[in-house]
């Protein structure tokens, strides 16, 4: 398929915010790509260049980009910069410059889908002396023989901003719409994704094999499974009645996610992240205790890693832990903070996945591969069916100085990629206070007034996502709570981003000074989920729900976590009934 035509689809996403017809656009586009090229082009219509978990990222400079437009066209790099401030999107500058060419254009090149993915793909890759120039000349030469829109789009992707605002959600019914003629699908292919982690490999699959294909595809090594979610109650006799009356009830570690995929034979071992990133050279501790303490062959265990303190049976708070989210360091950092893992799940053992066997026998192959119990331990929990002995657990771990506990129904699967009731967590609450924070995705910033015209920066607006519709809809302004070097971070990062139109997939009836994509999450306290007019969180007859008094308790942007990890706008609405219950409660 020709990079041609790619972009003229990728034009009219840009043109709509129904998702209904991006969903119409983007299944004609894949049904047309071929089954050697869909993969690819799947990766550059979500603007990556694989899933994250292989981790090849393109993000050049604006300034490399700058001088490649500059050089692709016969202008000067001034006269380029100056059209970009003009219009806030190199992309769209590119494409004027292209159309304006001085230079006499190669038009013979016409680009297949493969040509730019491979193209771009050797950008990401060109790194150590003298990449920079290379890199440039790279991006110059497929200016030089690209159309205007074509030019648009090429540049977006070398900077890492195709900013097309297709969610996952999307491309699964886009695939289900090309491929088996409707969205019925979907669960079928989402189902498929929540095993592999992977939209390329899944339009591959699904274009070669039709549906059998993807109905085909199991957990394996060195594919992450996306994780498990669970669900809130606020009492043990309601955790008890959703349990069917008996269940584990287990500490809940405040640490950092990870899921171990460990194969003997070939010694090799990845640890991946809550949203699947690798973070294998970060924690060489764990690959040495995952060789020597689990007892299996192969095996993908799942758990929560937190420094812990032996001695003085302490638990480590999670911006402690957090340090050890490092490149550089690395090695020291884990003689002085080693961690413990406390595992609590096991997804795969000796070839096969456990992940479809009940939760009882889970925890049970776990115990028989983790014999050695050193740095990888089991998480500590009982099986009960009295809420007395839950709620003396619960204030038990409190005194320790955990977060909480996870209740896990004793009969249940592992559940990937989703949030449901076989797991559900109760956590302390403050007095005066949400018993949880909540998880927001950031669309917006004010401009600041008074002592924070200083960094120009006067809070952000904020929001929820919407996984029913895949949209995101807004949920408070946070004007409090930053430090004068979060504001400055945090302006640094949006500025990236920034827009002055709303992006796709967002809902909002207020007007932030500027939008930004939805991409990254910040942890907020609230005192008081309320209804309101200005917000489109769970949005009916014109009252959506916001926060009373929301501040900022993350040390700024959640690295772990990406724009669809935000807390849903299904679990505000839980959220506020069991605000109301307590309330009514006293
Ligand atoms: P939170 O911010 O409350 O951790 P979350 O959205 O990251 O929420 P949830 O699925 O809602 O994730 O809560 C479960 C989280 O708790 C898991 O992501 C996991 O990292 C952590 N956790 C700690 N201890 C346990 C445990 N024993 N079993 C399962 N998850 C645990």
């Amino acid at each position: 398929m020709l990079f041609k035509d790619t972009a003229s689809y990728y034009e009219k996403l840009e043109g709509t915010s129904s998702r209904l017809e991006m969903i119409d656009i983007l299944s004609e586009l894949l049904s047309k790509s071929s089954s050697d090229e869909i993969k690819h082009l799947i990766y550059l219509t979500q603007g990556v260049l694989s899933p994250s978990f292989e981790g090849i990222v393109i993000g050049m400079a604006e300034s490399f980009a700058e001088q490649a437009i500059a050089a692709a066209t016969g202008y000067s790099k001034d006269s380029v910069i100056d059209a970009y401030k003009r219009s806030g999107d190199l992309g769209t500058t590119a494409e004027s410059f292209c159309a304006k060419s001085k230079l006499k254009r190669i038009n013979s090149k016409r680009f297949e889908v493969n040509d730019i993915y491979e193209s771009m793909h050797r950008i990401a890759k060109t790194g150590g002396t003298g990449s920079q120039e290379l890199k440039i000349r790279m991006l110059m030469e497929m200016l030089s023989a690209s159309s205007p829109l074509e030019a648009r789009y090429i540049t977006r992707f070398a900077l890492g901003r195709l900013r097309l605002g297709l969610g996952d959600a999307t491309i699964l019914e886009a695939l289900s719409k090309a491929f088996t003629g409707s969205r019925d699908s979907k669960p079928v292919l989402e189902n498929a994704y929540n095993i592999c982690s992977d939209l390329g490999r899944i339009g591959e699959i699904i274009s070669k094999d039709g549906i059998k294909g993807i109905e085909a595809i199991e957990v394996g090594l060195f594919s992450p499974i996306r994780p498990a979610l669970a669900e809130r109650l606020p009492t043990a006799e309601e955790i008890l009645e959703k349990t069917h009356g008996e269940c584990a009830i287990e500490s809940k570690y405040d640490g950092l996610r990870q899921q171990i995929h460990m194969d003997r034979k070939r010694k090799k071992v990845e640890i991946y992240s809550r949203n699947l990133e690798v973070l294998t050279p970060m924690f060489p501790e764990v690959v040495k205790a995952a060789l020597d303490e689990i007892d299996a062959d192969s095996a993908i265990i799942e758990g929560e890693a937190i420094g812990y303190n032996e001695s003085t049976d302490q638990f480590l708070p999670f911006q402690e832990t957090i340090q050890r989210k490092r490149k550089h360091g690395v090695e020291e950092m884990s003689r002085e903070m080693p961690l413990t893992l406390f595992s609590f799940d096991i997804m795969y053992l000796n070839g096969k996945e456990t992940m479809t066997r009940p939760y009882h026998e889970r925890r049970k192959l776990l115990e028989s591969v983790l014999k050695k119990r050193r740095m990888i331990r089991l998480s500590d929990r009982i099986v009960t069916k009295d809420p007395k002995k839950i709620d003396e657990y619960f204030n038990n771990v409190i005194e320790d100085g955990l977060e909480g506990i996870m209740a896990k129904e004793l009969n249940s699967k592992y559940i990937a990629g989703a949030r449901k009731f076989s797991w559900i967590k109760l956590k302390r609450s403050y007095k005066g206070e949400l018993s949880d924070t909540l998880d927001l995705v950031i669309l917006g910033y004010y401009l600041g007034k008074g002592l924070r015209a200083e960094f120009k920066f006067g809070g952000l607006l904020a929001g929820v996502y919407n996984e029913k519709d895949d949209v995101f809809e807004t949920i408070t302004r946070i004007g409090t709570g930053f430090s004068e070097a979060q504001m400055k971070s945090l302006k640094k990062a949006l500025d990236e981003i920034k827009s002055k139109h709303r992006p796709a997939r967002v809902n909002a009836v207020v007007e932030p000074d500027f939008w930004v994509d939805p991409k990254f999450i910040v942890t907020v306290r609230a005192d008081e989920i309320t209804q309101s007019s200005m917000h489109t969180c769970g949005i009916n007859n014109g009252k959506g729900y916001a926060l009373r008094f929301p501040r900022l308790v993350s040390d700024g942007i959640r690295e772990d976590k990406s724009a669809e990890d935000a807390t849903t706008t299904k679990e505000v609405i839980e959220m506020f009934e069991m605000q109301r219950k307590s309330k009514l409660s006293g």
